[in-house]
C-alpha cells in the first residue's frame, strides 16, 4: 500500500476520480510543502456515492451482526497490520509527532471499528410490557444512508468513531474527511477493499465544507447527518438540514476549563494539565484552554508550569522524540498567532511563548507555535470566550469554589472539564454543576468507548460512544401487540 500523489474517492467500491476533474493541494505542514492533491469533489459525486449506497443498503442492512462483525473486525486488523504506514501518513498530513500517531491515533482507529464490531453482537432493544393487555417491543433499524463529516485533527481517529457505527448499525454510509487532511482516509479505502466490504457500503468522498459537505449534508436520500468540527460550520450545517428532519449528531468546539484546587495530587495535576493543555499542539477539541487556579497555590503553579511548557520545544513530528509538532495550515498557524496578538491588544500578559518557532533544516518552512501562556486576562475577554485551538492557554486565579464555578461556566460552550482535588465531596459537587459533557476528576482523556460524549451549549447537540453511537444511527419503532 503507498500514499500516490493523486488521491481518489472511493465510490461503489471502486477509486475514482472527481467527475469535474478538479483537484486540490495538501500540504505537508512540517515543511511548507505540497504534498498531493486530493479530489475537489461537488454533488455529482455526492450523487453517485448516495446511488451505491442506496443500492448495498438494502442486502447491507439484512447481514446479521455476526456478518458485519466479520468484515468490520478485518478492517480493524488491517489497520493494525498497516499501522506503521498510516501513522507515518497521519504525521506528515496532519504535523502530529509520530509518537501521537504510533501510539493514539492509528490504534483508536483499529479500536474504533474492534469495538463497534463487537458492540453490534450485544446490542438489544426494549420491551414495555402491560400486564395482561399486551406488550410493546422496540425494533431497532438502520436509518439508511447516512453522512458522516469529521475535522483534521484527529483525522483517521475521528472519521472511524463515526463510520464504525453507522455501518454496525446496518447503514450505508458517505464519510467525507478533512480537506486538510484526506490521506489517512484513501487508505482507508484500500483497506476497506481488501477487507472485502461490499461495495457501495461505505463511500469515502473528499472535497471542502461548502461544496461536497453541503452536497451530502443537503441531499434528500441522506437521513442523517454525523458531524464534527466547528461551532460555526455545525451551525451552518444545522440550519440546512433542519428544515429537512435529518436526525443530527453534532460534536462542535470547545473551551475546556481545569479547575485545580490547593489539594490536588500536584506531581499528576502538573503532568496531566501540561498534556491537557498542549498535546498535539492544543489543536483536541479536549485540551483545556482556560486554567483556574485556587489563589493560594497561584505562584506557584504558574512559575512551575511555565518552566515545564518553555521547554517543549517544537520541532520535526517525525523525531521519534518530539512532543510539540507543527500546527496543521499556514492558515491556522495565522490563526493562533492572530488570537495571541488580541490576547495582547485586551492587556493580557504573554508569560511564555507567544511566537513562531522556525526550525532549521527539513522543517525550517514549517508551521510552528510556542506552548503560550497568557495571564491577567478575565472571563469575559475575546481570548477566554472563543476557541483559540491551539497551544495557547491562559490562567486565571480564583478563591472559593463558588468562584471557580463561575468562572468555569463562563463561557459559551461546554465540552469538557477537569477538576484536580483530593476531596471527592468538593469534586461530585462541582462534577455535576459544571456545564459541560464530559468532566474528568484528577485525570485527562482517560477514555472508555462505552461512555457518552459529547457537550452542551455551543458544543454540540447529542452523544457519541457506546449505545449512543448506536443508538443515533438506528431508528427506534414501536411495536404494539395486544393479548
Ligand atoms: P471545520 O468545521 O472547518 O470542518 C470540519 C469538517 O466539516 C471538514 O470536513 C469540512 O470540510 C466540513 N465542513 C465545513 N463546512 C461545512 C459545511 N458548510 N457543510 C458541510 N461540511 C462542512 O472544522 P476543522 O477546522 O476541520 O476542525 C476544528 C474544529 O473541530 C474545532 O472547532 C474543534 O473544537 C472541533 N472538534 C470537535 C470535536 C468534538 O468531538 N466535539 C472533536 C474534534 C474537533
Amino acid at each position: 500500500m503507498t500514499v500516490p500523489q493523486q488521491l481518489s474517492n472511493y465510490i461503489d467500491g471502486r477509486l475514482q476520480a472527481p467527475l469535474s476533474g478538479n483537484y486540490l493541494e495538501h500540504v505537508n505542514p512540517a515543511t511548507g510543502e505540497v504534498a498531493g492533491h486530493l479530489p475537489d469533489s461537488g454533488h455529482r459525486d455526492i450523487q453517485e456515492a448516495v446511488n451505491a449506497a442506496k443500492a448495498a443498503f438494502p442486502a447491507w442492512s439484512n447481514t446479521s451482526p455476526e456478518e458485519r462483525f466479520t468484515v468490520l473486525n478485518r478492517i480493524a486488523d488491517l489497520i493494525t497490520q498497516y499501522q506503521e504506514l498510516l501513522a507515518q501518513a497521519e504525521t506528515n498530513d496532519n504535523g502530529k509527532p509520530i509518537t501521537l500517531s504510533r501510539t493514539i491515533d492509528i490504534p483508536r482507529a483499529a479500536a474504533n471499528f474492534r469495538f463497534f464490531a463487537t458492540a453490534i453482537m450485544h446490542f438489544a432493544s426494549e420491551a414495555h410490557g402491560m400486564e395482561d393487555r399486551g406488550i410493546n417491543y422496540t425494533l431497532r433499524q438502520p436509518v439508511g444512508v447516512v453522512g458522516c463529516i469529521s475535522p483534521w485533527n484527529l483525522p483517521l481517529y475521528l472519521f472511524t468513531w463515526k463510520i464504525a457505527p453507522a455501518l454496525a448499525a446496518g447503514n450505508c454510509v458517505i464519510a467525507k474527511p478533512s480537506e486538510v487532511t484526506p490521506v489517512t482516509s484513501y487508505l482507508l479505502s484500500l483497506i476497506c477493499q481488501e477487507a472485502g466490504l461490499p461495495p457501495g457500503v461505505l463511500n469515502i468522498v473528499h472535497g471542502t465544507g461548502p461544496t461536497a459537505g453541503e452536497a451530502i449534508v443537503t441531499h434528500p436520500d441522506v437521513k442523517a447527518i454525523s458531524f464534527t468540527g466547528s461551532t460555526r460550520a455545525g451551525e451552518r450545517i444545522a440550519s440546512l438540514a433542519a428544515p429537512k428532519f435529518k436526525k443530527l449528531s453534532l460534536e462542535l468546539g470547545g473551551k475546556n476549563p481545569a479547575l485545580i484546587f490547593a489539594d490536588c495530587d500536584w506531581d499528576k495535576m502538573m503532568k496531566e494539565t501540561l498534556r491537557s493543555a498542549f498535546a498535539n499542539q492544543g489543536e483536541i477539541c479536549l485540551c483545556t484552554s482556560r486554567i483556574l487556579i485556587e489563589a493560594s497555590i497561584y505562584d506557584r503553579f504558574r512559575n512551575e508550569f511555565i518552566e515545564k511548557a518553555s521547554q517543549m520545544i517544537p520541532g520535526d513530528p517525525l523525531d521519534d522524540e518530539r512532543r510539540q509538532g507543527a500546527v496543521v495550515s499556514k492558515a491556522h498557524q495565522d490563526k493562533i498567532l492572530r488570537c495571541i496578538d488580541t490576547a495582547k491588544q485586551e492587556g493580557g500578559r504573554i508569560a511564555c511563548g507567544g511566537k513562531s518557532v522556525q526550525p532549521v533544516g527539513r522543517c525550517a518552512n514549517g508551521y510552528f507555535v510556542q506552548p503560550t501562556i497568557i495571564e491577567g486576562l478575565g472571563p469575559d475577554s475575546q481570548t477566554n470566550q472563543e476557541e483559540i485551538f491551539g497551544p495557547v492557554v491562559t490562567l486565571q486565579a480564583f478563591h472559593s469554589e463558588e468562584e471557580a464555578l463561575q468562572l468555569a461556566n463562563a463561557s459559551t460552550y461546554g465540552l469538557a472539564a477537569t477538576i484536580w482535588t483530593q476531596d471527592l465531596s468538593r469534586a461530585g459537587r462541582l462534577a455535576a454543576k459544571v456545564e459541560a459533557g464530559i468532566i474528568w476528576v484528577n485525570c485527562w482523556l482517560l477514555r472508555d468507548l462505552r461512555t457518552p460524549f459529547g457537550g452542551v451549549k455551543n458544543s454540540g447537540v447529542g452523544r457519541e460512544g457506546g449505545w449512543e453511537a448506536l443508538r443515533f444511527f438506528t431508528e427506534p419503532r414501536n411495536v404494539c401487540i395486544s393479548f
